[in-house]
């Protein structure tokens, strides 16, 4: 499980997290709703060792990982923009970060080629990151993420920057994805169509608190307060 206990964190007189408590189960599909400025990706930076909250911890799998770095969390991370090297091959992408925690060469094809299989991209590695598709690119950023095989996938609004059809699709094969490999998934996104779709559970925040948790069921038919219900009910 990931547990977030009581996170606070200001940015100047600005309060991003008021007191944030969630926990996710293992395997389960979380997304992380609410409208901009609610402290969703802070949330989700803190997870990943790149923001330090001001008090509150972290657990996952019941280890507290508020003093570990990033790259010992067991965690996987999928940007916005996807953050890929631009100049380097879909294989180097991936292979760099292995590379860099000391993977023999001899393994890295392997491991590469495997992951590229997990995102439908086999035979892709010597494709340049510019002659792919948006869909593609994002799925490259998805295979980069996993290259560890980490327990708990983050990932910030990794669809926002595709088209309504492609999303659409996108939507589908990740929870495809999940299924496959009931690793856990936590997925930002101010889009409530796509969260009440895809997530087993939504949380939903506003200016930094957490307003209610629940199955997209619940927060549809029991909403707990008038902004939950006009979140929930509204059309983007
Ligand atoms: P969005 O959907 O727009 O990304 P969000 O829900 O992810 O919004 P956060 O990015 O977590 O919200 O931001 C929460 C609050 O903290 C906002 O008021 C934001 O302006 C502020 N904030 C976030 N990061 C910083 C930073 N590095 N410096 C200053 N203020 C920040």
């Amino acid at each position: 499980a990931v547990e977030i206990q009581a996170l606070r964190k200001r940015f100047g007189a600005v309060v991003a997290l008021d007191g944030v408590s969630l926990t996710v189960r293992p395997g389960e599909f979380m997304a992380l709703l609410g409208p901009s400025g609610s402290g969703k990706t802070t949330i989700l930076m803190a997870v990943a060792g790149f923001e330090r909250a001001d008090s509150g911890h972290i657990l996952i799998g019941g280890r507290a990982i508020d003093r570990l770095p990033p790259h010992r969390r067991d965690i996987g991370m999928v940007f916005q923009r996807y953050a890929l090297f631009p100049h380097m091959s879909v294989a180097e992408n991936l292979a760099y970060p292995l590379r860099r925690r000391g993977v023999a060469s001899s393994e890295l094809a392997r491991r590469v080629e495997e992951t590229l299989s997990l995102v439908k991209l086999e035979g892709y590695g010597g494709r340049g990151i510019d002659q792919l598709s948006g869909g593609q690119q994002q799925r490259v950023a998805i295979a980069r993420a996993l290259i560890f095989r980490p327990a708990v996938l983050l990932m910030d609004e990794p669809m926002s920057a595709l088209d309504k059809k492609l999303r659409e699709h996108m939507q589908m094969e990740l929870r495809l994805l999940h299924r496959e490999l009931g690793a856990t998934i936590i997925l930002v996104t101010h889009d409530q169509e796509e969260a009440l779709s895809m997530a087993d559970r939504v949380a939903l925040l506003h200016e930094g608190r957490m307003r209610q948790v629940g199955t997209p069921a619940e927060l549809y038919r029991n909403p707990a307060d008038a902004f939950v219900a006009g979140f929930i009910g509204r059309n983007n």
